[in-house]
């Protein structure tokens, strides 16, 4: 297991306080008297530190005003990095019990807001010791915030993302073996070649070979990969507390007409897409544009799922490229554009890069080529 620590994180110190502060004008806008962070990624957005996904509770407990305190585990304690400027640390023993802790240092608060991840088992204790509070979730008042990324942040999406590209590129020029391999060979192949190249963590590795290019969220399995078939990779993976996800096709052998046309419709899908990510264009608008080049061409029915998530500390966050997602893209705003065409029982393709919307426009994070190349390897 790799245990990040704060030092791993892209991220500078003095950046905690700033975010805790803004965090709070946040908690005051939303009427949040206690914001309360436990697992996921919230806590590590404030503080630095990642809390373990285990039975003993670690709780950053915010009040919107005076200090914050961060209830941890006695024997994990010594994991935290400590910031004096940002919380307090509140170690508690084996035989305490840290939920009537935190019920403690939330007494008095009427909205209380919670991070999504949070084990239900703490809140269903919290809930009855804080009878007066109502609770909301914790996306709304860290959310905004995480979604619009500053300049260290984008630093390190970019890193990860060359990172990636680097891999693709070797795909793309026939050096990692296909033809007569496993589909789960390749992904081990894909996920050793990540961590090589600076990533922390392997999130994923699809490795999907022709019908089974199909299903978007195929698991690598014992298929082997034959001549004469496409090959859909989508890999990621953390490095520096940061996300990175691309998708490319490859094509063992040449290329039937019927592949090239559908990939030359899926190519032009995800131009327009990334090109459309001007500041103050509604995320669905970026799905509306994409999905229209594909619909206009007759293969509509076959492009089964949103054009793209956000990315930051987490693969899928905030802002969905979505029909239904009205919010306006803003600068610093990470999301993935990644039409697909999934023709089942034949083959499937998809297309994605990251990009960051900024006031000079889209830039996109991968720049390996769209094309789908044939390779013989
Ligand atoms: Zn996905
Ligand atoms: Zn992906
Ligand atoms: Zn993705």
């Amino acid at each position: 297991m790799t245990v990040m620590t704060a030092a791993d994180h892209a991220v500078d110190s003095s950046a905690y306080h700033d975010r805790l502060m803004r965090v709070r004008s946040a908690m005051a806008e939303h009427d949040v008297d206690t914001l309360l962070l436990s697992v996921g990624h919230d806590l590590p957005y404030l503080t630095g530190y990642t809390a373990m996904p285990l039975e003993r509770l670690t709780m950053l407990v915010v009040p919107r005003a005076g200090v914050a305190t961060m209830v941890i585990p006695a024997l994990e304690a010594p994991r935290v990095r400590e910031l004096s400027a940002v919380f307090e640390l509140l170690p508690w023993g084996e035989t305490q019990d840290p939920v009537s802790i935190v019920a403690r240092l939330s007494s008095g608060s009427t909205k209380v807001a919670v991070g999504d991840q949070m084990w239900a088992r703490f809140l269903v204790e919290l809930l009855p010791q804080l009878p007066e509070a109502s609770y909301s979730r914790a996306v709304e008042v860290v959310g905004p915030m995480r979604m619009s990324k500053d300049a260290a942040e984008i630093d390190a999406l970019a890193a990860a993302g060359a990172a990636v590209d680097t891999i693709a590129g070797e795909l793309q020029r026939g050096e990692i073996p296909l033809v007569g391999r496993s589909e789960a060979q390749v992904s081990a192949h894909l996920s050793r070649r990540m961590i090589e190249e600076g990533h922390d963590k392997v999130n994923f590795a699809i490795v999907a070979a022709g019908e089974n290019a199909a299903s978007p969220h195929h698991h690598a399995g014992s298929r082997v990969i034959r001549e004469g078939e496409i090959v859909l990779c989508d890999f990621g993976g953390t490095m520096a507390g940061y996300c990175s996800d691309t998708t490319r096709c490859v094509f063992t052998g040449d290329v039937p007409a019927e592949v090239a046309e559908a990939y030359a419709v899926l190519h032009e899908a995800q131009r327009v897409g990334v090109a459309a990510g001007v500041v103050g264009t509604p995320c669905e608008e970026i799905d509306r544009v994409t999905r229209k080049v594909i619909d206009d061409a007759g293969y509509g029915e076959y492009f089964i799922h949103r054009t793209g998530h956000g990315i930051g500390m987490e693969e899928h966050e905030d802002p969905y490229i979505v029909e239904g997602n009205s919010l306006p893209l803003d600068a610093g705003h990470a999301y993935s554009v990644e039409p697909g065409i999934y023709v089942p029982g034949k083959w499937g393709m998809r297309l994605e890069d990251i990009v960051v919307a900024t006031s000079d426009g889209p830039r996109p994070l991968n720049t390996s080529d769209h094309a789908l190349l044939s390779v013989s390897a």
